[in-house]
């Protein structure tokens, strides 16, 4: 059985650039209901003692498995984003991990705009990523509805989720800033 991340902090720590309802919502409500839908799903199948990510790479790319595969990716994506939040976080990655996107981008101010870029670009619902693929280069990425980069062999690294759910009670229509304050006061590596 899977169980929902306990959020690293508590549901008005991210006041104002998050709000309270937002995460009642979507930790509470729309993260459980993927978890919990996961649990049915995999009751009494091959799949019920693998981990997420196991899960996730035998399912995808396979019809038969669709009803797993999204409930097990948004498992993970959801755990994986609750996690890199925090009001004003470390709003700079690691010194090696500075650098590496220094290298690629350019600047960490090129490597965010790229990430808004790809954020806006996600047309309906989605995920925008900083992954590492198996040779150690960095990208930006997004992905549609479930899809996650696990199931490509990408390394996820940063994510926001871009899901009306994530910030219409906050933002209503303007995910760019949505982004913005992610990216100025959320995001935490
Ligand atoms: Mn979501």
């Amino acid at each position: 059985m899977f169980q929902v991340k306990k959020l690293p902090y508590d549901t008005r720590a991210l006041l104002p650039y998050m709000s309270e309802e937002t995460l009642k919502f979507h930790h509470g409500k729309h993260y459980q209901t993927y978890v919990d839908n996961l649990n049915k799903l995999i009751a009494e199948t091959k799949f019920e003692d693998m981990s997420l990510e196991e899960i996730i790479k035998q399912t995808a790319f396979n019809v038969e498995y669709t009803p797993i595969y999204n409930n097990a990716a948004q498992a993970f994506n959801h755990g994986f984003f609750f996690d890199h939040m925090a009001l004003n976080g470390n709003k700079r990655p690691s010194h090696e991990l500075l650098k590496k996107i220094e290298q690629t981008f350019g600047s960490y101010e090129n490597f965010e705009k790229e990430f808004k870029a790809a954020a806006l670009a996600q047309f309906g619902s989605g995920w925008a990523w900083l992954v590492e693929d198996q040779k150690g280069n960095l990208k930006v990425i997004k992905t549609a509805n479930a899809d996650t980069p696990i199931a490509s062999s990408l390394k996820p690294l940063m994510t926001i989720d871009v899901w009306e759910h994530a910030y219409y009670l906050d933002y209503q229509n303007r995910r760019g800033d949505f982004v913005d304050a992610f990216l100025a006061h959320l995001i935490n590596w």
